[in-house]
């Protein structure tokens, strides 16, 4: 009987969904995974197997499924409306949502712009940044600095801010240039610098920027800490200080994006509170809803948000919002996301499930020859493989050695997905530490049985 019903769902899947960032000719070959239903933190599979949520649903899950007090905010704020638009209209979810979120962002920040998801949210904080100039009659601060290999979201503009070659190689003639700026893991792996060198180098490649574009820059972007999709690519508090620093002495404006980093992740409910910055405009998403509804927010600061004020034949609104713009389904659960986090005090016993990931990480990959690096901040962690790590060759892209890796992982009961080959690890911050070391030793596991015992 179930397995009639999966049967009929499978052929389904492949007759008629086209997946997301899927070779569907590879897909199509497989079975597919069809989950059903979830339970703190694993999914159930439409054949009644339960796998740990080891990717926290796309790095968006923070307190695992079926939550009960989120759950219940669904089911309060679905009696009353489920939605209604803020074109126009206002309405409580969203005004209490965004008196919560002020409370908690870097100081200065205070006003919310909503959208649907995380590209969207870096899509109108370049459009914020990009009119602000204009209305501030500097018409030539156009540009913006961004990290190589950034990844900011799927939307044209977010894409442009972002570079991966596969992403971009089809769509290259639809992009707007932008500056990039090599951060320190590019000078610490592709020129084996020591971590301090590799700060300084970078460092001085975003100076060289700055000093030859200084007037023309409208706003650096970056993700604070770790580079996610690039593979987790960390980088020290320093240099992210630094880089502020120098985007300030240049006049430009600072954009964060929080949206993998933000709600706990890194151990802070904000990255930016690691280094004690505080951006102009700071993009949330993923982790907003506690992983239950698309939902994303730019926050920006009182000065920028003035230079729009105007009377309306002056044209100066802030021209974006779409049908489901702040939802107020999406919203409910957000606010009580943010209760959890702070009667809970989830972030505040984070710590011991950080460093119990840290030794597990190294116990378990430390020593394997085909390890390169392991990098992690907070409960986001990356272990990378390489065929050698000493002449930093990668395995070939067509052996898909991650794919394989966390393939046979489920065969152990646990969800996780790949970067290239870095495996990524970014549980659900409700995590337990047995859970912690079912996870690593699951994937540990995948991994010697892939490459074979070393
Ligand atoms: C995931 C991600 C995005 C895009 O968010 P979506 O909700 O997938 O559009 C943007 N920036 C960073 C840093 C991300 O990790």
């Amino acid at each position: 009987m179930t397995e009639e019903r999966y049967r009929r769902l499978a052929n389904a899947d492949h007759r008629h969904l086209w997946h997301p960032f899927t070779q569907m000719q590879a897909w199509l070959e497989d079975e597919p995974l069809i989950i059903e239903r979830g339970e703190g933190n694993y999914l159930i599979d439409a054949r009644g197997r339960r796998y740990l949520d080891g990717v926290s649903s796309l790095w968006c899950n923070v307190h695992g499924h079926r939550q009960a007090q989120l759950d219940r905010a669904l089911r309060e704020q679905i009696e009353r409306i489920a939605h209604s638009t803020m074109l126009g209209l206002s309405h409580t979810p969203a005004i209490e949502l965004a008196a919560a979120l002020a409370s908690i962002v870097p100081a200065g920040l205070q006003r919310v712009f909503y959208s649907d998801s995380g590209a969207e949210a870096v899509e109108v904080a370049l459009r914020i940044a990009a009119q602000y100039w204009q209305l501030a009659a500097s018409p030539r601060r156009k540009l913006f600095v961004t990290l190589e290999e950034a990844y900011h979201g799927d939307t044209i503009g977010s894409t442009s801010l972002g570079y991966s070659e596969p992403f971009h190689q089809h769509i290259r003639h639809l992009l707007f240039p932008t500056l990039k700026t090599p951060p320190p893991h590019i000078f610490r792996f592709h020129q084996r610098m020591t971590p301090e060198a590799a700060d300084e180098a970078a460092l001085d490649a975003a100076a060289k920027i700055f000093d030859r574009h200084a007037d023309e820059v409208a706003a650096v972007v970056i993700e604070p800490l770790m580079q996610g999709a690039a593979g987790m690519w960390a980088h020290s508090t320093r240099y992210l200080e630094g880089l502020v620093e120098m985007a300030r002495r240049a006049g430009a404006l600072v954009i964060v994006d929080e949206v993998a980093t933000g709600f706990g992740r890194t151990g802070r409910m904000f990255a930016c509170e690691h280094a004690g910055i505080s951006p102009d405009l700071l993009c949330l998403g993923k982790g907003i809803t506690g992983g239950y509804l698309p939902l994303a927010a730019t926050v920006a600061t009182e000065r920028i948000f003035e230079m729009f004020l105007g009377r309306p034949e002056e044209f100066r609104a802030f021209y974006y919002g779409h049908t489901y713009t702040g939802n107020p389904l999406a919203a409910a659960v957000a606010l009580a996301n943010l209760e959890l986090l702070r009667d809970q005090r989830i972030i505040e016993s984070m710590r011991p499930k950080i460093e119990l990931l840290r030794s597990c990480l190294q116990n378990r990959f430390g020593e394997h020859p085909n390890v390169a690096d392991i990098r992690q901040w907070g409960l986001m962690a990356g272990v990378e493989l390489m065929r050698s790590p000493q002449a930093r060759q990668p395995f070939p892209y067509a052996a898909q050695t991650g794919a394989r890796i966390s393939k046979a992982a489920r065969n152990r009961g646990v969800i996780v997905r790949p970067l290239g080959d870095v495996l990524v690890f970014m549980p659900p911050l409700s995590i337990t530490p047995a859970e912690i070391e079912m996870l690593t030793d699951a994937v540990h596991g995948a991994m010697r049985e892939t490459l074979g015992e070393k």
